[in-house]
């Protein structure tokens, strides 16, 4: 099978690298999925699960956001933060994701930035996404 050589990055530094059969994820357009020679291309991407096949392994990046560039031999994905499954911390998402909420809930009676708290939960909530399909 053909690969394809995928990089996240994240401002701290590179996250995961690997040469894969077939990248998906979620850009801002709807559900990507790139293979070996795909035409170039840049897309917004939305907090969510990149997934990387090779064979009959999958691996699972949890990314908040960030943009998506591809070239026919490389994909590199410019993300605010990052996490392989097996870096994520359940406990620490599970914490956010509660306090997220609270300032969900309180959000009409104080002055909650309703934004900054939705995406927050978006982001615990993709984590926690990942952490349920670990395998153990
Ligand atoms: P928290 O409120 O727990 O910090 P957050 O969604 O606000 O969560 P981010 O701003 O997206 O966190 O990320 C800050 C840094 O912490 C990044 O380096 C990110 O990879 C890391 N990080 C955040 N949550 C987790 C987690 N549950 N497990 C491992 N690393 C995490």
């Amino acid at each position: 099978m053909k690969t394809i050589n995928v990089s996240v990055v994240t401002p701290d530094g590179p996250v995961y690298e690997s040469d894969v059969e077939m990248v998906s994820t979620k850009a801002l357009s709807g559900e990507l999925g790139i293979l070996p020679g795909h035409i170039p291309m840049v897309a917004p991407l939305q907090v969510g699960v990149v997934r990387l096949k090779n064979g009959s392994q999958q691996d699972l990046v949890a990314v908040s956001g960030g943009f998506l560039e591809v070239r026919p031999d490389k994909v590199t994905i410019l993300a605010q933060s990052a996490e392989k499954s097996s870096d994520i911390d359940a406990e620490r998402a599970l914490r956010a994701k509660e306090r997220a909420e609270q300032r969900l809930r309180e959000a009409q009676a104080a002055n909650v930035d309703f934004k900054r708290a939705e995406l927050a939960l978006q982001r615990a909530i993709n984590r926690l996404s990942i952490v349920e399909k670990r395998h153990f």
